[in-house]
């Protein structure tokens, strides 16, 4: 990963902050494009459950998540860059929540918010319920809670703007959407006759070898 704080040969990062006391800003590409990038970040305006209560309340004025940019909640996946999946994900919901992954463009993050999206919370041991939306995609930020206030919500944002400028834009260590060869969508399971179909996506969540069936020798 490259070294966010750039600094220009010679300088050191005590001349860097008196040079911006003087309002002379040293920096570089990559730290000026991801402070951009991590500074408006727009979620997409989509709820499951509870939880979902809890992130319209960051969004509002008393905990006003505009003070990080990120106020532009929009109505189209094809607009939007954060998904945070907030509530519990039902097997007959987690296709669409998927597709709507699928549907917005790269750069995108998402945020599990809730004991639910992260595992199943309360209704782990249901028959509807899946355990966990990062069987099927990437999740960035997990956020604990049942439900998490907005602070915590908040608090998951200020995480995920750090992944993002600490992100390089070059480089083996690139994120996805700077790979050209990386796929950058996830299967869509459906409804089958019993449960999901796949009941994981397996690159991103390999079945443990301890749950694998013993074969019989
Ligand atoms: S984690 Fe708790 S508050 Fe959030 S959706 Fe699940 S049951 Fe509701």
């Amino acid at each position: 990963m490259s070294d966010p704080t750039f600094n220009a040969p010679g300088i050191t990062d005590m001349e860097r902050d008196e040079l911006r006391r003087h309002g002379i800003l040293l920096t570089g590409l990559e730290e000026l494009y991801n402070w951009g990038r991590s500074h408006s970040v727009w979620p997409l305006n989509f709820g499951l459950a509870c939880c979902a209560i809890e992130m319209i309340a960051a969004s509002m004025a008393k905990f006003d998540i505009a003070r990080f940019g990120s106020e532009v909640f929009r109505p189209s996946p094809r607009q939007a860059d954060l998904l945070i999946v907030s509530g519990t994900v039902t097997k007959k919901m987690a296709p669409q929540v998927v597709r709507l992954w699928n549907q917005m463009p790269e750069p995108k993050y998402c945020i599990a918010m809730g004991a639910c999206a992260i595992s199943g919370g309360p209704f782990k041991q249901g028959y509807n319920v899946l355990k966990g939306i990062d069987r099927f995609i990437p999740v960035d930020i997990y956020i604990p809670g049942c439900p998490p206030r907005p602070e915590a919500l908040l608090h998951g944002l200020v995480q995920l703007q750090e992944k993002i400028r600490n992100q390089a834009i070059s480089g083996p260590a690139a994120p996805r959407h700077l790979q050209a060869e990386a796929d950058c969508n996830c299967p869509i399971p459906e409804c089958g006759a019993h449960d999901i179909e796949p009941t994981r996506n397996d690159a991103l969540w390999p079945k443990p070898p301890e749950l694998l069936r013993p074969t019989k020798t």
